[in-house]
């Protein structure tokens, strides 16, 4: 072992570089080992589209970390960090020449929603809203801090009472096609809570889909989706800028390959060019699971039980993604996604079902439903006035068995690559003609090139593994363990893998570093117990 550290933190994604922050307040000499040239994680832009355009290469739109107690603690606004709005959350323009849009303030949303899909729409929104406002912030608490949520827990069964705390629990537990059938009478609020539940792997005849979609939808409505100013990795730049001030090092390109372990305890890291790192109360693990488990930390160290629970460990779906730079803004024929930070493609709820059941189940669908981000909408610093900066992803089958559009196999080569570029670009045609002519440059980036930029991103998954129920809370990443303790004492789980999940919350480092320093405390308490206080002071003076 060469350097000593209190913790070592590996991969400097935005929950490693969380965690990293909240140790190095407590004092300690915290060093981040990120494999790549860079830190951030998913979280970074460039101007690799083109030199006079900003993109971002994974995450855009941050209501998590906008709405995220451990992120908002960092008070990341002296570091530099600006968040930017578009004039409207969302829009979901529909193939019969609708438009559902989410917009800041339910009294905006709930208006556009009587407009076009009638008022039953709107009120169930509302109803739907207030039960948000209610409840505001314990929803967000309860989800964001270790399972169980105790203190926040206990707040919402207060403030629902028995009665309305199993409807809301039943609510939670719903579909979101049947809480739509529940709350609407047409289809625009659904369509907004059902994309919104794509952002994840969450089908709208999937658990919990209606409870993702609505918190998602919420959170737009009351901080819309901000972005950061500047492009994403203006968030990372925020995170590191502050992490070195308080004397943490960041250092890049230093892949781990393993965890030492010596007696079921993690003393540290060794690197691939050889290096050994000694943490002397901490190693934070921000990668996944199937990484850590068997591959950084030998199984010899591990109990057989995880090895049988991690079999069963499911990744989420794959992604594509396409960056653009647009010589103009992208002519939608709904004149209401022009204001949108994000748009959902997809004509209709039918066409959404099907998308999701033919990726669920390995078939790469002909009409893919996008999410799209429209950057320089959200915040014009991104490229020249006139002009947008954007991207839109897709999810596609982990293995895919057949195309039901073409004759692509999933190998995804380049010429698969830029055939499958081709027909996410005739989707967003379809529903704003004239938009391949706007193209200056774009950038692919498949399943596989997502993981080459990020090794995290195992197959295209975002969000560190299913976010399926099965997967959830104590199922998290295999049952028991929904927390960050791992079976190795001193060893944490700080990567969306662990609880609560994918997403820029942070709240996955938070809570391991939480789980480090109380482990740290007690482990003191019982070691000032064991020795008795000496004449010259006491033994934690000594320490
Ligand atoms: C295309 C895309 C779009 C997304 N959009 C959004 C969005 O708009 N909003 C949102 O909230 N979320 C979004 N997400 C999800 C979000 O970005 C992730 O959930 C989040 O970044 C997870 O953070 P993390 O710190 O757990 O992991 P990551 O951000 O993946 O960071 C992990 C880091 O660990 C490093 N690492 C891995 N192995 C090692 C090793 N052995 N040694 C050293 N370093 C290592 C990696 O290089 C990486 O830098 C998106 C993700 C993708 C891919």
């Amino acid at each position: 072992m060469t350097d000593d550290a209190d913790a070592v933190v590996v991969g400097a994604g935005p929950n490693g570089l969380v965690a990293a922050n909240i140790l190095a307040d407590q004092g300690w000499r915290v060093e981040v080992l990120e494999a790549r040239e860079v830190p951030g994680g998913a979280v970074r832009s460039d101007r690799g589209v083109h030199p006079d355009f900003v993109n971002d290469l994974f995450s855009s739109f941050h209501p998590l970390a906008a709405a995220s107690p451990a992120i908002a603690a960092l008070n990341l606004h002296e570091y530099g960090l600006r968040w930017s709005r578009a004039p409207s959350v969302l829009a979901h323009p529909l193939a019969d020449g609708r438009c559902a849009t989410l917009r800041r303030g339910v009294d905006a949303t709930a208006a556009g929603l009587a407009a076009d899909f009638g008022a039953d729409d709107a009120s169930g929104w509302r109803r739907l809203s207030a039960l948000w406002d209610r409840l505001d912030p314990h929803v967000v608490n309860s989800l964001l801090s270790p399972f169980p949520p105790i203190r926040s827990g206990a707040t919402l069964a207060m403030r629902l009472g028995l009665a309305d705390g199993l409807r809301f629990a039943r609510m939670m537990a719903l579909p979101v096609r049947r809480l739509g059938e529940e709350e609407f009478s047409d289809v625009g609020a659904t369509m907004l809570l059902a994309g919104c539940a794509l952002h994840a792997d969450l089908l709208p005849d999937a658990v919990p889909s209606g409870a993702f979609g609505w918190l998602l939808a919420m959170l737009g409505q009351q901080y819309g989706w901000p972005a950061p100013m500047g492009g994403a990795g203006a968030l990372t730049d925020a995170l590191v800028l502050r992490l070195t001030s308080k004397g943490g090092i960041v250092r890049c390109g230093s892949r781990v390959t393993s965890v030492v372990v010596r007696g079921g305890t993690a003393l540290g890291v060794r690197t691939a060019d050889g290096e050994a790192v000694r943490a002397r109360r901490a190693v934070l693990a921000d990668v996944p699971a199937p990484t850590l488990y068997g591959g950084l930390v030998s199984w010899d160290d591990l109990p057989t039980r995880l090895r049988e629970d991690l079999r069963r460990f499911a990744w989420d779906l794959g992604t594509f993604k396409v960056d653009w730079a647009l010589n103009g803004p992208i002519p939608w024929t709904a004149p209401e996604a022009a204001d949108a930070g994000t748009v959902h493609v997809a004509a209709d709820l039918a066409e959404l079902s099907d998308y999701a059941v033919q990726v669920g189940s390995g078939r790469l669908p002909a009409h893919a439903f996008l999410l799209l981000g429209q950057m320089t909408t959200t915040d014009p610093t991104r490229s020249p006035a006139g002009t947008e900066s954007a991207w839109a992803y897709t999810h596609v089958p982990r293995h895919v068995t057949e195309d039901l559009g073409g004759t692509l196999t999933g190998r995804w080569d380049s010429a698969e690559a830029e055939a499958y570029a081709d027909r996410v670009e005739a989707r967003v045609e379809s529903f704003a003609p004239g938009f391949r002519s706007r193209i200056t440059a774009r950038r692919i980036l498949s399943p596989l090139a997502l993981e080459a930029a990020n090794e995290n991103l195992v197959g295209g998954a975002l969000n560190g593994g299913t976010a399926a129920l099965h997967q959830q809370l104590v199922f998290r990443p295999v049952p028991g363990l929904g927390r960050s303790e791992t079976p190795v004492r001193r060893l944490y789980l700080a990567s969306a893998s662990a609880h609560p999940g994918g997403g820029v919350h942070g709240a996955c480092g938070a809570n391991a570093a939480r789980a480090a320093l109380r482990t740290d405390r007690l482990a003191l308490t019982h070691t000032i117990r064991r020795r008795p206080a000496t004449r010259h002071g006491s033994p934690a003076q000594d320490r």
